[in-house]
C-alpha cells in the first residue's frame, strides 16, 4: 500500500537515512515495551472517554485499568454495538461512543444484514494511519536499495460515497484516505513519488482513472523500481485492463494525445503534463503486448521492477500464481495489515515468501486482545454465526504480549475512535516474536466461504441465496438436490461458480433463461459488497451455475470418505477448495449457465434512501 510520509520537510533539507533509522527506532521502542505501551494506550481511550455513554452505561465508571475494564465490558460484534451506531448515523451527536466528535464512517468489507459495517472514525485517526504508512519504506529500503532512486507504479483508486441520514459521510477507509490532505497534500518524499497523478487517482470513473494511470505508468516505465495496488485481485485487473486496451495506449504515446474517451479535465490536465510524444515506446508497447505469450509482461514493460507490492495472503493467495506469471516470478511482499476499524500493523520481513509473511502489530495503534481460537480440520469456515461469548469465555482473552506460539487467536480490538474489545473477525496465527510485540500470520477471515476481490460472502449467505433462487425451479417441479460452491480465480475477474445437481420430477424440461434467473436471483441476494464488485467496481464476473450429473454428490462423499471422513458425520462441504475435489465436480457438468445482466446495487445503505 502507498504510504504517507510524517515529515514535512523539503527536498533539499530531506535526509532519508535519519528518517529512516528513526523509524526503525520507533518499531524498535514500542515492540521491546509493547505491554507498558498498550497498558498506556487503553488508559488514554478509557480517560478521554471516561464520559461517554457506552463505557458508563457498562459501569466502568472512569477506571482505566485492564482488570477493571476486562471484568466490566463486554466483547462484542458489530451487531451489539449496531444500535449505537445507528443513532450517530442518524444525527445523534452526543457523547455516545466517543468524546471525539464522530468525523465520518468508514464503510467495512464486512457486511451485516447485507449491507457494509459503518465504523465510526475521528480526524486524529488519519495521523494513525498515516504513521503506519510511514514505516513501510524504511522497513523495505533494509531488504531492497535504492528505491529512491526511482518511482513506484501503483494502481490505486477510489470508490464511491454515501451520507447517512444524519449526514455523515460512509466511505472505504481507503477513499478517505487518498481524499485527506495527508496524501493529497503530501510533501516531497522520494517514497511516495507514484507514476500516477493524484487527479488519475481520485478520478470517480474508474474506466479513466485506470487508463490514465496505465499511460502514465507506461509512460515512465524505465523509472518504476516497484509496481502494485493494494490487493492482488487489483492488480491482475491492471494487467487485464492493459491487454483490452493497450493498442489505444499505445496509439497516445505514439501521437502524444490522449485518448478522448478520457473526458475528466483534470485527468487530461495532469496526464498531458506527463504524456509526450514517443514513437520508439510505442513501438515497443506494440512489439511486446502482441506476443502470443504474456508471460513476464511486467518485467518485460517495467525492466527495473524489484518487487510486487499486493497483499496475497488469507484469500488473496489464490492469485499468487497468476502473479508469478505475469511478474516471472518477482517477489511478492506484502506490506501491511490493516482494517476500517483501525490499522494494525507491518510485515518486517518483506521479501519472505507468500507462505512466510507476517505481521508485527504495531502497539500503538489500538489496544489488542486476543481469543484463543481452537480449529480442527478448517471447521472455522464452516456455518457459526457470530456468537457472543459468557463470562468464563471472555476471560481466557489475553493481551498483547501473552500470545503463545503457533496459538491461533480471534482479534479483538479497542480503538480511539469508540470500539471497546470488538471482535474484528479475522484469526491469526503467532508465527514469532519482534522483541515482546507478537507477529501474526493471517490465518482467514472467519465464516467467510468465498471472495473474489474484497466481497466476503458467507456460508449463510450462499444458502439464503440458493433459497431464493430455486423458487425459479417450482413450475418445473424441480429441487436443487445437493449443492456447493467455488471461487473460479481462472477467469479475469474472477467470479462464483456453484455447482447443483438437480432432483428432477417434473417432466418440462427446464429452459436455460430460467437457470439464468437463478443465477441473477442468488447474486441479487448477495451481500452489498458482492454487488458492487460486479456493478461498479467490475471486480467480479458473472455468478455461474454448472448443472452436474445424477450421482455427483455422492461421489464426492466417497471420495471425502476415502480421505478419512467419518460417513455419520459427512456433511456436503458448501465451498470447495481443494483441486482433486473441483476437478471430480468440473468433469461430471452437463451444462453451465451465467448470470445474464449485473445485479442492482447503489452507494449506501438501502434503508437510507437516496441522498
Ligand atoms: P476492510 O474492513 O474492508 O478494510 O477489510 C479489512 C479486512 O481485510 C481485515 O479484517 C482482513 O480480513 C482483510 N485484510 C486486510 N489486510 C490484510 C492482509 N494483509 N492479509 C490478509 N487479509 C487482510
Amino acid at each position: 500500500m502507498p504510504e504517507a510520509p510524517k515529515t514535512s520537510l523539503k527536498p533539499c533539507d530531506y535526509n532519508l537515512a535519519e528518517k529512516n533509522k528513526k523509524s526503525l527506532q520507533f518499531i524498535e521502542d514500542v515492540t521491546s515495551n509493547a505491554d507498558e505501551v498498550q497498558k498506556k494506550v487503553l488508559e488514554e481511550i478509557l480517560s478521554r472517554n471516561a464520559h461517554v455513554e457506552y463505557l458508563q452505561r457498562h459501569g466502568l465508571d472512569g477506571q482505566t485499568n485492564r482488570e477493571t475494564f476486562k471484568k466490566v465490558m463486554p466483547v462484542i460484534t458489530y451487531e451489539d454495538v449496531q444500535p449505537e451506531i445507528d443513532r450517530i448515523a442518524n444525527g445523534d451527536t452526543s457523547q455516545i461512543l466517543c468524546s471525539k466528535p464522530i468525523s465520518e464512517f468508514l464503510t467495512s468489507s464486512g457486511t451485516s444484514g447485507g449491507e457494509r459495517k459503518l465504523m465510526p472514525t475521528i480526524e486524529e485517526e488519519l495521523g494513525r494511519r498515516s504513521l503506519l504508512y510511514s514505516l513501510l519504506m524504511p522497513v523495505m529500503t533494509q531488504f531492497v536499495p535504492d528505491l529512491e532512486k526511482g518511482k513506484g507504479m501503483y494502481f490505486l483508486f477510489i470508490k464511491s460515497e454515501a451520507k447517512t441520514p444524519g449526514g455523515l459521510v460512509a466511505r472505504p477507509v481507503l477513499t478517505s484516505y487518498y481524499k485527506s490532505t495527508h496524501f493529497k497534500n503530501r510533501p516531497y518524499d522520494p517514497y511516495t513519488n507514484y507514476t500516477s497523478p493524484n487527479e488519475t487517482i481520485l478520478c470517480p470513473d474508474s474506466y479513466q482513472s485506470m487508463y490514465s494511470q496505465m499511460l502514465c505508468g507506461l509512460c515512465q516505465h524505465k523509472e518504476v523500481l516497484r509496481v502494485g495496488a493494494v490487493f492482488a485481485s487489483g492488480f491482475i485487473r491492471a494487467i487485464r485492463f492493459l491487454e483490452k486496451h493497450w493498442k489505444l495506449l499505445a496509439n497516445d504515446i505514439r501521437t502524444g494525445m490522449i485518448d478522448p474517451q478520457i473526458t475528466d479535465p483534470s485527468v487530461r490536465e495532469a496526464v498531458m503534463k506527463i504524456l509526450e510524444s514517443d514513437p520508439k515506446l510505442a513501438d515497443f508497447i506494440e512489439a511486446e503486448c502482441s506476443k502470443e505469450s504474456w508471460q513476464g509482461i511486467i518485467t518485460r514493460l517495467w525492466p527495473n521492477t524489484k518487487y510486487v507490492d499486493v497483499i496475497v495472503t488469507g484469500t488473496m493467495s489464490q492469485y499468487i500464481p497468476t502473479l508469478d506469471y505475469y511478474s516471472n516470478q518477482l517477489p511478492l511482499v506484502c506490506t501491511m495489515y490493516a482494517s476500517s476499524e483501525c490499522y494494525f500493523g507491518v510485515n518486517l520481513n518483506p521479501i519472505c515468501k507468500p507462505s512466510e509473511v507476517s505481521y508485527t502489530l504495531i502497539p500503538t495503534m489500538a489496544y489488542f486482545e486476543f481469543l484463543p481460537v481452537h480449529r480442527n480440520n478448517g471447521a472455522i469456515n464452516s456455518v457459526s454465526m457470530p456468537k457472543s461469548l459468557n463470562e468464563k469465555e471472555q476471560q481466557k482473552l489475553v493481551d498483547l504480549v501473552d500470545v503463545k506460539l503457533d496459538q491461533e487467536y480471534e482479534l479483538v480490538v479497542t480503538t480511539y475512535a469508540g470500539l471497546y474489545r470488538y471482535r474484528v473477525g479475522d484469526v491469526l496465527r503467532v508465527a514469532g516474536f519482534k522483541n515482546k510485540a507478537p507477529q501474526f500470520s493471517f490465518i482467514c477471515r472467519k465464516n467467510v466461504v468465498l471472495s473474489i476481490d474484497s466481497d466476503k460472502t458467507d456460508e449463510v449467505e450462499l444458502q439464503n441465496a440458493v433459497k431464493n433462487a430455486v423458487n425459479h425451479l417450482i413450475p418445473f417441479d424441480a429441487t436443487v438436490a445437493e449443492y456447493t460452491s467455488y471461487a473460479d480465480t481462472t477467469t479475469i475477474p474472477g467470479h462464483y461458480v456453484l455447482f447443483w445437481e438437480l432432483s428432477l420430477n417434473g417432466s418440462t424440461p427446464i429452459p436455460p433463461s430460467v437457470f439464468e434467473d437463478c443465477c441473477l436471483t442468488i447474486e441479487e441476494s448477495l451481500n452489498s459488497v458482492y454487488r458492487q464488485g460486479r456493478t461498479s467496481d467490475k471486480s467480479i464476473g458473472p455468478l455461474e451455475i454448472k448443472i452436474v450429473e445424477q450421482g455427483t454428490f455422492d461421489k464426492l462423499m466417497d471420495y471425502a470418505i476415502s480421505l478419512g471422513a467419518s460417513i455419520n458425520q459427512y456433511k456436503t462441504p458448501r465451498c470447495v477448495k481443494f483441486a482433486p475435489i473441483v476437478e471430480l465436480l468440473s468433469s461430471r457438468v452437463v451444462t453451465s449457465y451465467f448470470s445474464p445482466k449485473c445485479p442492482k446495487w447503489a452507494p449506501g445503505h438501502k434503508q437510507w434512501g437516496k441522498n
